[in-house]
């Protein structure tokens, strides 16, 4: 297959093309460059199979030739990126979104969106299954995020319906793994970062709140069998072990063997009380499960950040 990856040089996209180059498939990497990093697959550039594009998808997208997969990854995906971004948040999500699935059709390729678990918003059932509609509060910081990936769900299912295209929609969940930003200000990289530099853990509000993390190569192989099979509803990818964020907090100090003490901040507005996904229908349709334990994954993890620490 030829397949387009938007976001190509972001912390999922990078490892998305790296993996559809593994499978012997071709890839055209999209990116802008605002929040992804060319340092990410700078070592596909001489692969004739792989190609990059510095391009918005928010503006008019033209791909020459065949084109038979679209995965549409590219968005401000963390809570600070799309507070300091909110308008290009929004346009990769509607603009970004349309272009993109006009390509789809032109090509008649089958496109998959990267949505979120944001689009459950603070949920008010628990764990999360996909016919749940969520509890998002729109004009809140964090809406210009939710509803983004809420419209663009809406807008993937219109051309789905009008026009016949073969479409899918991943819902994803906190994600980890090599290729994260030093500085996104997620939980994963801040609490790693902080903890190798001896530094305070910024917990946020009691650390009562949950999520639940998912190791970068099972969510991967998760979007990959989506993208092969022809399911249009929307499928959960994550991994089911949830946890406080004080407990994850506890987690990554045993594990990087830190001394660092721990600080509380305000939880910020509209943080979600809790997350953690049903898994039955990516059971059940993809015959996907995660397969990295929270400890192996998070141990890979802060062994990278070891790496970018020690390289400052
Ligand atoms: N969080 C925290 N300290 C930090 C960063 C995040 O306690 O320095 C909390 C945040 O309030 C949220 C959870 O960790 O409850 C996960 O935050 P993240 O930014 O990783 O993504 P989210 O799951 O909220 O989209």
């Amino acid at each position: 297959m030829r397949v387009l990856v938007t976001g190509g040089a972001g912390f999922l996209g990078s490892h998305l093309c790296d993996l559809l180059l593994n499978e012997g498939h071709e890839v055209i990497a999209m990116d802008n460059l605002i929040t992804g990093n060319p340092d990410n697959i700078a070592r596909h550039m001489s692969n004739p199979k792989f190609q990059f594009v510095h391009q918005d998808v928010s503006q008019f997208v033209y791909v020459e030739g065949n084109v038979d997969g679209i995965l549409h990854f590219a968005s401000p995906a963390s809570p600070i990126d799309y507070l300091e971004l909110p308008i290009q948040t929004l346009k990769v999500g509607a603009l970004g979104t349309h272009n993109a699935l006009g390509l789809a059709k032109a090509k008649g390729a089958r496109i998959v969106l990267a949505s979120s678990s944001e689009v459950y918003g603070d949920p008010l059932i628990h764990p999360q299954e996909e016919s749940y509609w969520g509890n998002v509060n729109p004009i809140g910081p964090r809406g210009v995020y939710d509803e983004a990936k809420r419209f663009a769900e809406a807008m993937v299912m219109a051309y789905h319906r009008a026009h016949g295209v073969d479409t899918g929609i991943v819902r994803i969940f906190n994600t980890h793994g090599p290729r994260m930003r030093a500085n996104d200000g997620r939980v994963v990289p801040t609490f790693i970062v902080q903890a190798l530099a001896g530094e305070p853990m910024t917990v946020f509000g009691d650390g009562s709140q949950t999520r639940s993390f998912c190791y970068v190569t099972d969510l991967v192989r998760g979007i990959y069998k989506l993208l092969m099979s022809d399911e249009v509803n929307p499928v959960n990818i994550g991994n089911p072990t949830e946890m406080t964020i004080g407990k994850f907090a506890e987690n990554v100090l045993e594990l990087t063997e830190s001394e660092s003490s721990i600080v509380y901040k305000d939880l910020p507005q509209d943080d979600p009380k809790v997350r953690q996904p049903n898994i039955g229908r990516a059971r059940q349709v993809l015959g996907w499960e995660p397969e990295v334990p929270l400890s192996e994954g998070l141990a890979h993890t802060v062994e990278y950040f070891k790496k970018v620490v020690a390289a400052k």
